[in-house]
Order: structure tokens, then sequence, then C-alpha cells
């Protein structure tokens, strides 16, 4: 992994000065994992590959034809900013059928270059210089790297590996300030795989009102869960709707990562005002895709559910495998494709083991501290690999990590 350190120095050998901002937004850790599995693969040697957040399948025929369909009527040119208004149609009824919120087409949702443009949008709109965000962590890199973006100042609240990674609602209060403007929320989460309870979002909801704090729930992984758990909208519970920013997208249920498409939605006087950062970033998002994103939505047919269903199989594999070593402590993934084994009894660190583990087995996985604070002595798993990839890397992660 020196990918990382040799990434720094071609970016710093430049004789312009960045600006601040870009000097608080690191390389992401996940990209220097994939680029040495990457680098591996090259020299002919096959690498388990549990890295990337990237879903494994390709995306469903139907979706695609509509792209198709789509290209050949011409759909090739600028959309409205916020999107079609077909696609804008379908994502509100969605969120009204799934979701149990009433959003307004017209003037309630962006669609936009993936969520993570979504996120950024969120954070550009609504942040200035020396407000505060809290992130409960592990959490998705990319929300400091928003706030950063923002100007905005990250405060990383660490949920703990005894407590399954919910929230500690005692830390969270002890974390707000007169700063404090925003609160971002990412359940079925991203790395832990945790699903928060319904009782820990209502505390949440208390603390976002007594606070008077905007939120941003992440819920880009809420179709991928397991085992019946109950997985609520945030902006569902009560009084939310009016302070909840919520972040979706198709890149994980569809297994539409490459395709660039996302969404956010809330009140109109949320989200109105962002209609002109989105505009000025990437005027729309891309047309066809737009068109194939309605069909997704359309038209359920039964992809997600088997996709979800061979995640299950995957995350059984890994949690009777990995979570059951003694000496390995690792919460039920109720949802997303991740796992989060931990250690506690050595002090071997993540970097360590990841390294150790592509070095000696030719398995890649992220080492959990990049996720921020209680993600030490942890790694990813993403079972984004094929059911025999994942059975076999699992047989071989367990013979290191069974040592530890
Ligand atoms: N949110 C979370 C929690 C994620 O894990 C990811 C991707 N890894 C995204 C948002 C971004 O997804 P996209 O931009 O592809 O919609």
């Amino acid at each position: 992994m020196d990918v990382i350190g040799s990434d720094r120095q071609r970016q710093t050998s430049t004789s312009f000065d960045l600006a601040d901002r870009a000097t608080r937004i690191l390389p992401s850790g996940i990209r220097a994992v994939q680029m040495e599995a990457e680098r591996l693969n090259q020299q002919g040697i096959k690498v388990f590959n549990f890295s990337l957040g990237r879903p494994d399948f390709d995306t469903p025929k139907h979706i695609k034809d509509a792209a198709k369909t789509a290209l050949d009527f011409g759909r090739v040119h600028y959309t409205p900013n916020a999107g079609i208004s077909e696609l804008r149609q379908a994502i509100a009824s969605k969120l009204e059928r799934e979701n149990g919120l009433q959003v307004d087409p017209d003037l309630g949702i962006i669609t936009s270059a993936g969520s993570c443009e979504a996120i950024c949008v969120a954070m550009l709109g609504y942040l200035n210089p020396g407000d505060e965000v809290l992130i409960l962590t592990p959490a998705w890199t990319n929300y400091v790297a928003a706030a950063h973006l923002a100007g905005a100042t990250p405060v990383q609240v660490q949920s703990h590996r005894s407590n399954g990674f919910i929230p500690d609602i005692s830390e969270v209060h002890k974390c707000a300030t007169s700063r404090t403007r925003l609160l971002v929320l990412n359940s079925p989460n991203n790395p832990t795989g945790v699903v928060y309870p319904t009782a820990t979002l209502k505390e949440l909801a208390d603390f976002a009102e007594k606070h008077n704090l905007l939120v941003l729930s992440d819920e880009i992984y809420e179709r991928l869960v397991y085992d019946d758990i109950e997985c609520v909208a945030f902006a569902s519970l009560p009084g939310m709707f009016n302070r909840t920013l919520t972040i979706n997208g198709f890149s994980k249920s569809y297994s539409m990562t490459g395709w660039r498409i996302g969404y956010l939605a809330g009140p109109p006087a949320l989200v109105q005002p962002l209609v002109p950062i989105h505009q000025n970033l990437v005027a729309s998002a891309c047309s066809f895709v737009q068109w194939a994103s309605v069909r997704a939505l359309r038209e359920e047919s039964t992809c997600v559910r088997d996709m979800v269903e061979e995640y299950r199989i995957r995350r059984d594999i890994v949690y009777e495998g990995i979570g059951k070593l003694p000496n390995i402590l690792m919460p039920k993934p109720q949802g997303t494709f991740y796992a989060f084994p931990g250690w506690t009894h050595s002090t071997v660190s993540a970097e360590e083991v990841a390294l150790r583990l592509m070095k000696e087995e030719h398995v890649a996985v992220v080492p959990g501290s990049i996720f921020g604070p209680g993600g030490e002595r942890s790694l990813r798993l993403s079972f984004c690999c094929s059911t025999s990839d994942v059975q076999e890397g699992v047989a071989r992660m367990m013979r290191v990590l069974g040592a530890l």
C-alpha cells in the first residue's frame, strides 16, 4: 500500500499552493487498497477483493434497455437542473410508497450525479466556515471530506464496538455546541453494516430538535437489509421532515455505481436554495441515465430482492466464519454489504493486518481506521465479490484473523 505515499508525492510536487480546503482532503484509503489489488491482478495474481463497496452484479437488463431506448430517442441533452419531471415523480412515489414521505416532486427533489454530489451540495448549501457537523463514526469517509469542502468543521462522535456500533446518545449530546449546525446519519451503515434501531433514531430526532439541527440522512443502503429488520426513514419520524434532507441513490440497490445517479429530497424550503449549487457543479444529472432510473423505480421486477438474497448468503458465510472466531468481535450485519470485524485483545493495527492479508493471502480489505474513531483494530469487508470468492476469501482471512 505504498501507493498512498507515491500518490501524495505526485500531488505535492507542484509549485502551486493548494487551497486550504484541498489540503484537508486526503486521497481515499479505500481506493488505495483497490489500486494495490489491481497491481497484483496485473501481475497475474488472483486477489480476493473485499475492498470496494461496488456490487459485482451487472445492472438489471430492463434498466440497461431503458438507457439504450433513451439514447435512441435522442435523450442526449441537458435536462432541467433538478432532473426530468418523470424521474422526480417516480422518486416521490417511491418515497411515499416505501418510506411514508410526502415529497413535492417539483420542488422537493434534486437528482444528482451520484449521491456523493447530493451530499456535497447539501453541505455547500448549509454550512459556513466555523459551523460544526456531527458525524457518527465509524463513518463513510466522504462526510468529513464534504464538510471540509464546505469550509466547516467535522466533529466525529464515536460509536463503540461494545455497544454494537449503535450511537451512544449521551456522547452525541456532549458533542453539541452553539456552533453545531448539521447532524449526519447513515443507517444502514457503511462501514459497520448496522441498522440503527428505531428507538435510537427517535433519540437522535429529539436531539436534533433540542439543538435545532439540520439533518442529512444518507439512506442509500435502505433496501439492502436482512432478516426483515425494520429500517425507518428518519424524515418520517414526528417533526423531522422539515429539518431533514434525505439522500438516496441507485448505485447500491440496482448495481448502478458507474451510472452516477442519486438524489436528495426534503421540504421545498430546504431543497430549492440548493438547486443553483447543483446547477453550477454539474448542471443536471446525465439525461439517459435519468430515463433508465425512471424504469428502475417504476418496474420493480425481482432484481433487488434477488441481489439482496445473494448478499444475505454471503453475509452468512462471513458471519459463520469470521464472526464466530473466538478472538474476533463482529456485529452480524443487518444491512449493507459490509462486515466490520475487530479485535481488542491484541494491539496489532488494522493497517498491519490489512497488509498481511494482502501479502500473505492475497485478500484485499480496508483498514477500519480510515473510518474514524471507533474503527481502529477493525477491518471493513465488502462482500461484493462472487459467492465462491467470498467463501475462499473468508477461509483465507480466518487463517490470519484467527491467529491474532
Ligand atoms: N453514501 C454511502 C454511505 C456510501 O457508502 C456511498 C458509496 N460508497 C455513497 C453514499 C455514494 O454513492 P453514489 O455516489 O454512488 O450514489
